[in-house]
């Protein structure tokens, strides 16, 4: 019976009632300047300390999220207030990057119990067979364990074992170890014990679940399919995400546990700007060919007009293309342009047709009624407002004072082909293009870009095939 008394009871020691601890065979003084800070401590403790050492020092706690400013203070003050955190918002926005942002405010590592299925702490061990130990044994062996981020998806087939696990009294009773997976096999979130929980997509989990999961973050202790209640005081942040649009036909997170957090929106990039900022950072092909200022635009362009209620088949489009659309848009047009050698992307890498924004956006928005207007109908002319809109701010761009001598560099030439180089002679053409360039590599990019406006501005200048403009004349 001895056995049974402590699963029930706190067990926490001291300096002064504490085992003998040992790490990697030699003994350790835990409670010294070297490994004080790494034990004793609840999660909650370890990200407000951080976050006001960020605060001092006026660093931002979570840089690698690119704008939303408003949602970032939201997220500090609650984390200061010691508040589980519910990300609402469309996929694609960040709400996963910011969870792994908030995981960065704990230590790299702390110290915990050697052996332990659920790293417990050194001083205040939950699991039974780590409490045994503290209390009876005068040799306690320690370890490292690194930072913990469990990621736990919103499955409506989630079992009770998978999420919180097996842990059976009567299994004790009958004579087996401690250790033995029968009397105690964590779960998801017994894993996350001294580590953030991030639950993707919260709502999905099936409600009994989500009930048992309020038992374990509000009374901490969980009842076994046996009727046992033990408690089970873990310490863990949880960080949930949900996505609005998939309220209809998937259960809503049940009243008890959304008390428990606090709900913040996480919404598109607000700018043109941040949208751009975040397809660079993220983007998976890291070199090869330069991407001008100009195509950035006009991608970035192309999907948020699709977000946007401004947009042509802004009622058609049923779920719209997240910031996942402008990172892969940004990957193919580099591949392509890369593959054929070209030293920065290109309007005719673009495709004919614009095949290659179609593989980036067709399995990324879907259509109210596709039987009247196809996806890839909706994406090219999409993408055509987008080259328009840029075109006219590089037309604009134009000094009026050289805008004759522009076009008459292209009348002399006749034909010009801008993957070629040449242009002799044509200076007020070269200047321009080359005013639009952060480097010369972008010289064969903005020369089309240039002609390209002209084109679709004045019509004084006709593509006649890919990246090929010919001189039609002022009568047009
Ligand atoms: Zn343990």
């Amino acid at each position: 019976m001895m056995e049974f008394e402590y699963i029930f009871e706190d067990v926490v020691v001291t300096e002064r009632n504490a085992p003998r601890y040992f790490l990697n065979g030699e003994e350790v003084d835990i409670w010294s300047e070297e490994y004080v800070k790494y034990h004793s401590r609840s999660i909650i403790e370890y990200i407000r300390e951080k976050l006001l050492e960020y605060e001092r020092a006026g660093i931002d706690p979570f840089s690698e999220i690119v704008g939303k400013k408003a949602e970032k203070e939201m997220v500090k003050t609650a984390l200061m207030s010691g508040s589980n955190i519910l990300f609402k918002g469309k996929k694609g926005y960040g709400k996963t990057t910011f969870s792994k942002s908030i995981a960065k405010l704990l230590p790299e590592k702390l110290l915990a119990i050697k052996g332990c299925k659920i790293h417990d702490d050194p001083t205040r061990p939950v699991c039974f067979s780590c409490k045994r130990k503290i209390l009876e044994e005068d040799k306690v062996e320690l370890t490292w364990v690194p930072r913990k981020w469990i990621r736990i998806a919103g499955d409506p087939m989630m079992t009770t074992r998978q999420l919180i696990g097996g842990i059976s009294l009567q299994k004790i009773k009958e004579g087996y170890d401690l250790d033995h997976p029968e009397v105690f096999t964590p779960g998801r979130i017994l894993k996350a014990h001294r580590g953030i929980a991030y639950f993707d997509e919260l709502g999905s989990i099936p409600s009994a679940l989500q009930t048992l999961l309020h038992e374990l973050l509000e009374e901490r202790q969980i009842t076994t399919p046996e009727g046992d209640i033990i408690p089970m005081k873990i310490d863990t942040l949880v960080i949930a995400s949900t996505n609005p649009a998939n309220y209809r036909g998937v259960s809503d997170i049940k009243e008890p546990l959304l008390d428990r957090m606090e709900e913040i929106e996480i919404g598109p990039p607000e700018t043109l700007e941040e949208e751009i900022e975040i397809g660079l950072r993220n983007m998976n092909l890291k070199t090869g060919a330069i991407i001008p200022e100009w195509h950035l635009k006009i991608l970035a362009t192309t999907v948020r007009c699709m977000r946007s209620k401004n947009c042509r088949y802004a009622t058609r489009i049923e779920v719209e293309p997240s910031c996942r659309a402008t990172i892969k848009l940004f990957d193919h047009v580099r591949a392509v342009a890369t593959r054929r050698g070209h030293k920065s992307v290109m309007l005719i890498d673009y495709g004919e047709n614009f095949e290659i924004v179609k593989l980036g956006l067709r399995s990324r928005i879907s259509l109210d009624y596709e039987d009247e207007v196809s996806k890839d109908e909706v994406i090219e002319n999409v993408t055509n407002d987008a080259i328009d809109r840029v075109c006219s701010e590089i037309y604009s761009a134009i000094p009026q004072n050289s805008f004759r001598d522009i076009i008459d560099d292209i009348a002399r030439i006749g034909k010009i082909n801008t993957l070629e180089d040449g242009l002799v002679g044509c200076r007020a053409l070269k200047k321009f293009a080359l005013s639009l360039c952060k480097t010369k590599d972008e010289f064969n990019s903005a020369l089309e870009i240039t002609l390209e406006a002209i084109s679709r501005c004045t019509g004084i200048v006709e593509k006649v095939s890919p990246g090929v403009y010919e001189y039609a004349g002022f009568d047009r």
